[in-house]
């Protein structure tokens, strides 16, 4: 039986990949998107969003992802339910495995896999994810009800998830490694003017402290003297950042040192032709929801270009 060969996969589904399909399937290449168990990507956990061109007041993550997904659909992408395995670019046409068995083949790839939460890596925070640990105040933060919550990280996910968390918590803590955040002023400026809001600066976390059932406390280190004291407590937050999700194209594209795949100056091509990054698994520096749609549009031109340089 002869083999279906696409025109182009798109693994991928948040702003990147849907913008992606939006613009190829607009170009009548049928596009192909592979769409995981959680479709929507890191904006489906998000709140409302302010920052998106286009909505003045506003706009739920969820909701933006759905209107995505409804134009992507309108200009003749398909989607597939699944979940890759794994991926040979190493020839062309390029191939496919999915957990199910399925096997896919396409001309061109564009890779939108996007980024994940990050994680401290100690036992105790393993011990207690989902008893009072998360990375995800907007999934969680219904559950801390006039709780007492520790939030950790200076980055604009950290001030986000602390403000979001007093919605709900009675009292929420910062707690951030050094003097200065790393997010923007104007959140941490809404931060700090927060009533609900104490920060605890230059402190990292040392363990966090919980019986059978849940967390119960939070032992933080002073950086500057060393010293160690142990906080009551109901939940910590961990908002320290994202890491790629790149783990199918290790030894296959060229990735940079943090895992986020390379991609040439000004364009999404990765370091094989045909294979397209874009979003948050290429861009470590803007990671924003605008710049993720902006990427998605090139992969999609840099794509169509590709597939009529090849025939
Ligand atoms: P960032 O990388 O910006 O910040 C991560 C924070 O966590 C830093 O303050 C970092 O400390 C700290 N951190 C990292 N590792 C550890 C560790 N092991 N222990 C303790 N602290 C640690 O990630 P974000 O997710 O906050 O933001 C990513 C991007 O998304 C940014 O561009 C941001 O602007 C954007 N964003 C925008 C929002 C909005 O506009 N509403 C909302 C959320 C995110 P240090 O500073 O010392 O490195």
């Amino acid at each position: 039986m002869e083999r279906e060969v696409r025109d182009i996969i798109i693994m991928g589904t948040g702003p990147a990949g849907y913008t992606a399909a939006i613009y190829t399937g607009r170009a009548n290449l049928k596009p192909l998107v592979i769409e995981g168990y959680q479709p929507g990507g890191q904006l489906m956990i998000t709140t409302e969003i302010e920052n998106f061109p286009g909505f003045p007041e506003g706009i739920r993550g969820p909701e933006l992802m759905m209107k995505m997904r409804e134009q992507a659909a309108k200009f003749g992408t398909e989607f597939m339910t699944g979940s890759v395995t794994e991926v040979d670019v190493s020839r062309s046409p390029f191939s496919l495995q999915l957990e199910d068995g399925r096997e896919l083949f396409t001309h061109a790839l564009i890779v939108a896999t996007g980024a994940c939460a990050k994680w401290l890596g100690i036992e105790s925070e393993d011990r207690y994810r989902g008893k009072g640990v998360s990375a995800c105040a907007t999934c969680d933060g219904f559950f801390f009800r006039d709780s007492k919550v520790f939030v950790v990280g200076g980055g604009d996910t950290a001030m986000e998830e602390a403000l979001y968390l007093t919605k709900f918590a009675s009292h929420v803590t910062l707690v951030h490694r050094r003097e200065e955040f790393r997010s923007s002023k104007i959140m941490s400026l809404r931060v700090k003017k927060n009533p609900k809001i104490s920060m605890m600066l230059n402190e990292v976390v040392d363990e966090i402290l919980g019986n059978d059932l849940h967390v119960t406390g939070i032992r933080l280190k002073n950086v500057l003297t060393g010293e160690l004291v142990e906080h009551p407590c109901d939940g910590v937050f961990m908002a320290i950042g994202h890491a790629p999700n790149t783990s199918l194209f290790k030894g296959q594209l060229e990735l940079d040192d943090y895992g986020y795949i390379k991609t040439k100056k000004s364009s999404t091509e990765t370091s094989v032709p045909g294979v397209f990054a874009c979003g948050d698994v290429q861009d470590y520096n803007y990671r924003q929801a605008v710049t993720a749609v902006g990427t998605g549009c090139m992969s999609a031109v840099d794509a169509e270009r590709f597939l009529e340089s090849i025939r």
